[in-house]
């Protein structure tokens, strides 16, 4: 007999009395049930046809707009993501399902002319089935989507399994997506790591977002079967500062990618290099503009940094900064949310875990090297290599200086955070595993090439 799989539960971070879902988890044998239901259902949805698909793309991204309010609050209840950037996560989510309803009627392929002789020879872009996506908690409706919205664009069906504390965010999302869908095309399963583990056993093709030691736990049981898996990972990414960079502006984008969401983002900055003489300046005008950042009640539309996700996540975080020389912040309170304040440390060791490990919460580390080539090996001198901000007004430092840089994006005069959702994303070692996601890239992940020889029937 199995046993009753457990509950999972997710809470209020900004009052973590509040229970946000409390359903059953999926367990292994559910998990791995809707990837064969879904099987069943995904050739009904390929041969339904591309203006099929691409109406039902379409209809989502209108529900989710119509539901916009609605969808914005439970991601600040559930995930304590402060509410405007809960309305402009779900405000993207609504411009990737629109992106993606074209894409039914985009080529699938191509013609080639023979290397020899008469005929002629196609490529083919086919679904693989059924797409596995595992998904974090920090962008509840996004990731899911913009991994959903590609797969079901190629003909793929979709089983997903979030994160535990999105729970609520997963299954409303889902109640919007199953509406324009055939059934069991797009199924959420609740859990944990023995969930995600069953979709990877039995799905067609894996996308993975969250942790590198799951992400890697995950990449390596799906090359193990042989099918296509692409994980994005942590990140521990760096800002640099040259010295002819408007100080002011710099200062401003740095703290907005420190501290927004509590740097509860894979592309959240976590180190500031600041190059020559732009070390003082920097250093004032950034600690004041994280000083001015309190950590507050996520639900008021004014609040940047809202709270941690968990208790465990406030201790790591306030671990992290324990003893190092602090410019600003520092403090962890105890109200009834998980808060710490956006904290700057300067003088930090080598290597300490702030400049080692991705710590996921709003602090940085204030860094200073001599020269543009000096900041580049700093920046490339950490196990992961997502994305990297440059603050500069010299042309030639931005589009030549940066060559080495060993990082998956390169932001200039913006911040780490924000990346546009129709371009590849991704990085480098330990912050990626396989093709980039978003954008057409994506379109590629969630198919595979076949190639037709087409040669005359009769020879002439
Ligand atoms: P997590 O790794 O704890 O969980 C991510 C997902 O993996 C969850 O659904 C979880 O249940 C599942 N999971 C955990 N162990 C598993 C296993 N062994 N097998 C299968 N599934 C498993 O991450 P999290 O705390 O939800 O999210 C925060 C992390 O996500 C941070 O490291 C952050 O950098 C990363 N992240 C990366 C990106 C990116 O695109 N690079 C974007 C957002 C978040």
């Amino acid at each position: 007999m199995t046993a009753t799989p457990p509950l999972v539960v997710s809470r209020n971070p900004a009052d973590p009395t509040e229970i946000v879902a409390q359903v059953q988890a999926a367990g292994a044998f559910g998990a791995a049930d809707a990837v064969e239901r879904a099987r069943a259902a995904q050739p009904g949805w390929l041969r339904g046809g591309a203006a099929a698909r691409s109406a039902a793309l379409g209809s989502i991204a209108a529900a989710i707009e119509s539901a916009a309010d609605e969808l914005a609050a439970l991601a600040v209840r559930e995930v304590g993501k402060p509410l405007a950037e809960a309305r402009a996560e779900v405000a993207r989510t609504a411009a990737i399902w629109r992106y993606y309803a074209q894409a039914p009627y985009e080529p699938a392929g191509a013609v080639h002319e023979t290397a020899a002789g008469a005929g002629l020879l196609l490529t083919r872009r086919r679904p693989h089935g059924v797409a596995g996506l595992i998904t974090p908690w920090n962008f509840p409706f996004a990731i899911p989507s913009w991994k959903a919205a590609p797969a079901l664009a190629a003909g793929n069906a979709v089983v997903l399994k979030p994160a535990p504390e999105a729970t609520a965010c997963a299954l409303r999302l889902a109640e919007i997506v199953q509406q324009a869908l055939p059934e069991r095309v797009f199924t959420v399963v609740p859990g944990g790591a023995a969930e995600g583990g069953a979709v990877v056993s039995a799905a067609d093709a894996v996308s993975f977002t969250g942790s590198t030691e799951a992400g890697q736990t995950v990449a390596r049981a799906a090359v193990a079967r042989g099918i296509p898996v692409q994980a994005e990972m942590g990140g521990l990414n760096a800002a640099i500062v040259l010295p002819d960079a408007d100080i002011a502006g710099a200062a401003a984008h740095l703290a907005a990618a420190i501290a927004g969401f509590a740097g509860q983002k894979c592309t959240a900055t976590s180190r500031v290099i600041a190059v020559g003489a732009a070390a003082d300046p920097l250093r004032e005008a950034l600690a004041e503009a994280l000083r001015a950042i309190p950590a507050a009640d996520p639900a008021d539309p004014a609040t940047v940094c809202g709270p941690l996700i968990s208790e465990r996540a406030r201790e790591q975080v306030s671990g992290a900064w324990a003893g190092l020389s602090l410019l600003a912040g520092g403090t962890a309170h105890d109200g009834p949310g998980w808060y710490a304040a956006p904290t700057l440390a300067e003088k930090v060791p080598a290597d300490h875990r702030l400049l080692r490990e991705e710590v996921f919460g709003p602090v940085a580390a204030l860094l200073t090297a001599d020269d543009l080539d000096d900041a580049v090996r700093l920046t490339n001198s950490v196990p992961y290599g997502l994305v990297t901000s440059v603050h500069t007004a010299d042309l030639d430092a931005a589009l030549h200086g940066l060559d080495d840089l060993d990082t998956g994006m390169i932001r200039i005069n913006a911040p780490s955070t924000g990346v546009d959702f129709h371009l590849p994303f991704g990085g480098t070692k330990a912050s990626s595993h396989g093709p980039r996601e978003q954008g057409r890239a994506a379109l590629e992940f969630y198919t595979s090439s076949r190639t037709y020889t087409l040669s005359p029937a009769k020879t002439m």
